[in-house]
């Protein structure tokens, strides 16, 4: 008998995480997605289903979709970030609709569409409601094979173990190895038409990843690595006026996928962790909600606020104000709570001794500030 004791996941003192095993690059590369998912199709009546941003319905990009048999596309709008119960919905209705299990789920679209795709594929494969997984390691079985196409770069959600979602009580992700997708197009030409302020947005997310990584006490060389190139792409994305729309398109996608690394094997920080009370509080969108927070950030990210204020100066971002002034003691408090919730953050960001460094007033004060 095999006397070693086996070690839960949680405890292992390093983690093992699977990483996207198949991806794409390159203008135009998502003309390749039919060939790509061909050998996925079990059989006719096996459907591909697209979960695809509503912002595409009726473009160009909708008609390259490569639908054969009974594929579907579903529009979804990505107005609001994803809740635990539009998955349960969302699998309610492709189960009632089709007979025989689909072969994959494709996510088009930004983070919000990427994550309804992983986690799709999840409770396609999983019983019970989405909420039940939210959280560490809690995913039982393999999921529905899975393609994520992203349209907007930043979020590293096309590389990352997890899906986060609003559920009925938190705002959490379903981190699992089974979260990860199959397969990623990475197809810079997908970006083109962005709103400026939304490029601006989803792209300092991944700066942001990217100060939170370096700057924490989790810091590993796998994680810097990935970091260091991250921000270097994010600088010139940003700051250098020579690069042509392609390229900067082109960079920030890289950028994107190597900050999800860094944070892969690291944690974020301190915006982060307040980013995710102000969007439970007040649906503040990721992207923005992280700006709003980074730029008082200067007394934990010195460096990396004064070059985000450059940035906002160059790409001319003008960010709202008054955010928080208007909310009450309640709303207030429920906003702390949420972020002081989120412990790992807060320990890469200030170290083991963080919650007598963060006390609820102090948080108060920051948040006071947007
Ligand atoms: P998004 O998907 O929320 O989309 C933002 C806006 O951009 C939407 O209005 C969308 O319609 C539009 N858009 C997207 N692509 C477009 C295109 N090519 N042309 C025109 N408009 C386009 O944006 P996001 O910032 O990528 O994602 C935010 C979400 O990602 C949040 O829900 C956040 O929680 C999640 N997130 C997930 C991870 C992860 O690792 N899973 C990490 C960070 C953030
Ligand atoms: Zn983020």
């Amino acid at each position: 008998m095999n006397s070693e004791k086996i070690v839960p996941k949680k405890q292992q003192k390093y983690r093992n995480f699977p990483m996207v095993p198949k991806v794409i690059f390159g203008k135009g590369c998502f003309d390749q997605l039919g060939e790509i998912i061909m050998p996925k199709r079990s059989h006719s009546d096996a459907a591909f289903i697209f979960l695809v941003d509503d912002v595409f319905e009726g473009t160009a990009l909708a008609a390259r979709i490569p639908l054969i048999f009974n594929d579907q596309i579903i529009y979804i709008s990505a107005n609001e970030e994803p809740t635990t119960a539009q998955v349960d919905a969302l699998v309610s209705q492709i189960k009632t609709q089709f007979k025989e299990a689909p072969s994959g789920i494709v996510g088009i679209g930004g983070g919000t569409l990427l994550d309804l795709a992983k986690a799709t594929a999840i409770l396609m494969t999983n019983t019970g409601n989405a909420a039940k997984y939210q959280g560490w390691d809690l995913v039982q079985k393999p999921s529905l094979y899975h393609v994520g196409v992203p349209t907007i770069s930043g979020t590293g959600a096309e590389v990352s173990r997890t899906t986060v979602l609003s559920g009925p009580e938190r705002k959490l992700g379903i981190n699992s190895d089974y979260t990860t997708f199959d397969q990623v197009i990475l197809d810079p030409d997908l970006a083109k038409g962005l709103p400026h302020e939304q490029w601006f947005y989803t792209g300092m997310d991944c700066y942001i990843h990217c100060v939170e990584s370096l700057n924490g006490t989790y810091l590993n060389a796998f994680s810097e690595s990935y970091g260091e190139k991250a921000m270097e792409l994010c600088k010139e994305v940003y700051l250098d006026d020579k690069l042509t729309p392609g390229e900067a398109r082109e960079k920030l996608m890289m950028a994107s996928w190597h900050g999800g690394m860094s944070i892969a094997y690291s944690q974020v920080g301190v915006a982060h962790a307040m980013s995710y009370g102000l969007s439970y509080v007040l649906g503040v969108r990721h992207g923005l909600g992280n700006c709003l927070v980074f730029q008082y950030l200067e007394e934990f990210y010195p460096e990396g606020v004064a070059l985000f204020q450059k940035m906002l100066k160059k790409q001319q971002i003008v960010l709202p104000k008054n955010i928080c002034a208007s909310l009450n003691d309640s709303d207030l408090e429920t906003m702390i709570s949420v972020a002081l919730s989120l412990e790992p953050l807060w320990e890469n960001a200030l170290g083991k001794d963080w919650s007598n460094q963060m006390t609820r007033e102090r948080l108060k004060q920051l948040y006071l500030k947007i």
